[in-house]
């Protein structure tokens, strides 16, 4: 409850480590209070609390300001764990291991696409597979993706689904190193054989913008970003594969964290210490599905330019990756801790990383302005394109949210909408959706989410990322 939360800045909250008793750290919230109200209504602060319990964990259990509850983890959580004694914890990975957002900039203004925009979301939608489980058009042989597990996204340029600048303004260049497929089960291998190149189910979208309004003229023209631009978004992860990697995983964790004398209140928070054989395991084969995902974004890019090029034919221009940013994943990272570097294992579950001005990590063209950080807001809302900002280092280990945050549950969207008439009115707004089924357009209405101008507002405030340009959607294709 509300009472327990001590306030350390208009944008930052704090449960102190006397909450309870098991707490090592403290639990931390970045959101405004307006956020606040709405985050203490789900289970997401209680799960925060747990997390604050991991053996290693350091500085403090964190929540970006699109929280909502999780899988053990919130979703919009950070916890950063000791190297290499801390544990690892899938949950606080997520399922959609890798699961991230990708942003493509075109040489087309609104105004020249304006007409064709039901062509281009027909185009788009049959060029890009999409629906749960759903396979797509290219088959691997276990060889080939024994490959991409590999080399991930670098794989995807060698077989001519991109150009090898692609890979520079993809965040680690889309490869894991730690990477290991003898890791991943036969099981994630057969379910990942023929997904790369699909988006999936709900949440996942590929989804055409324009600029409708820029916040710093520098950093957008180091972005490539001008208003009135259109631009696309694609959001997908690593689909069966990782969803599996993450259940085998999990599984193997409960039975094994007795071995090592971890109790939780929480089975969900499954968890073992990176160092151990099974922390091994899973970070192998949680990078091996991360490249997955990398390869499967850039796979879909090529079906993006493919469509592009159906629809606009030389005229169209060459789409540009503006950036790719994860938002499952964990990563071996330094921060100062205390006045000290230190190395540790950065869980971000539904958070982005946001690196600032200055890090080696960036490629040279935005090195001065800091990361991209790519906030989808949903299909009838806007989404932000902002620059990743030192305050990140200070207090959140690099990181800002990742979207505009769940507020209803699936199952209460669907009853409060009528997926019909949203999709009317979107379309009377401007807006072409396609989507596999009306479930998904329900439970993916703009009301199912929070309000992502307060949410993007919190972070901008916090200094933590700051807002760099707003992109408003034209057509949505929906898994
Ligand atoms: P998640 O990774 O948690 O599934 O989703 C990330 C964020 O994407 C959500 O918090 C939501 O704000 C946003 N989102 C969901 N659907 C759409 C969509 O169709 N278009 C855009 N622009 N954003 C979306
Ligand atoms: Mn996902
Ligand atoms: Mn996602």
């Amino acid at each position: 409850a509300k009472e327990h939360i001590i306030k350390l800045e208009d944008y930052f909250w704090e449960i102190p480590k006397s909450f309870r008793a098991d707490m090592l750290v403290p639990a931390q919230i970045l959101a405004f209070e307006e956020l606040l109200d709405d985050i203490i209504e789900d289970r997401s602060l209680n799960q925060l609390v747990n997390v604050a319990t991991l053996p290693g964990i350091k500085k403090a259990a964190l929540v970006m300001p699109d929280v909502h509850e999780g899988y053990g983890f919130p979703i919009g959580g950070v916890a950063a764990t000791s190297h290499p004694d801390g544990v690892i914890s899938p949950g606080g990975i997520g399922y959609d291991i890798n699961c991230g957002v990708r942003l493509l900039r075109s040489e087309l203004q609104l105004e020249d696409i304006r007409e064709q925009l039901g062509p281009l979301s027909k185009e788009l939608y049959e060029q890009i597979p999409s629906g749960m489980g759903q396979g797509g058009n290219i088959r691997l042989s276990l060889e080939e993706l024994d490959q991409v597990l590999s080399q991930g996204a670098a794989w995807a340029i060698e077989n001519n689904y991109g150009i090898e600048e692609d890979l520079k303004f993809t965040e680690n260049k889309g490869k894991m190193e730690f990477s290991d497929e003898q890791f991943v089960s036969v099981m994630a291998k057969n379910r990942g054989s023929d997904q790369l190149g699909t988006i999936g189910s709900g949440n996942h979208f590929v989804e055409v913008d324009y600029v409708s309004e820029i916040y710093d003229q520098e950093v957008a023209r180091a972005f490539g970003l001008e208003k009135g631009q259109i631009v696309v978004l694609i959001h997908t992860g690593s689909r069966g594969l990782g969803h599996q990697v993450a259940t085998d995983y999990i599984r193997k964790m409960m039975s094994a964290m007795a071995d090592y004398d971890i109790k939780l209140r929480d089975r969900e928070l499954a968890c073992v210490p990176f160092n151990s054989e099974e922390g091994q395991e899973y970070f192998k084969a949680m990078c091996a599905a991360a490249n997955y995902a990398w390869c499967n974004r850039q796979i879909i890019t090529w079906e993006v330019r493919k469509a592009w090029e159906n629809v606009f034919g030389k005229k169209g221009g060459f789409l540009k990756v503006l950036y790719d940013v994860a938002h499952n994943i964990a990563k071996i990272e330094e921060h100062t801790i205390a006045g000290k570097e230190q190395k540790v294992i950065v869980h971000r579950k539904g958070a982005t990383r946001a690196f600032g001005p200055g890090s080696r990590e960036l490629p040279e063209a935005y090195r001065d302005f800091g990361q991209p950080v790519i906030i989808p807001g949903s299909m009838g809302t806007c989404s932000y394109v902002l620059a990743g900002s030192h305050r990140s280092k200070e207090i959140t280990f690099g990181s800002c949210c990742h979207g505009a945050g769940r507020r209803l549950s699936r199952r209460e969207a669907k009853r409060q909408v009528n997926a019909p008439n949203l999709k009317e009115e979107l379309q009377e707004r401007g807006i072409h959706i396609k989507a596999g089924s009306f479930r998904g357009i329900a439970e993916e209405a703009p009301v199912a989410y929070k309000d992502v101008n307060m949410v993007v507002e919190t972070v901008h405030t916090s200094g933590v990322a700051k807002k760099v340009a707003k992109l408003n959607p034209v057509a949505v294709i929906k898994g």
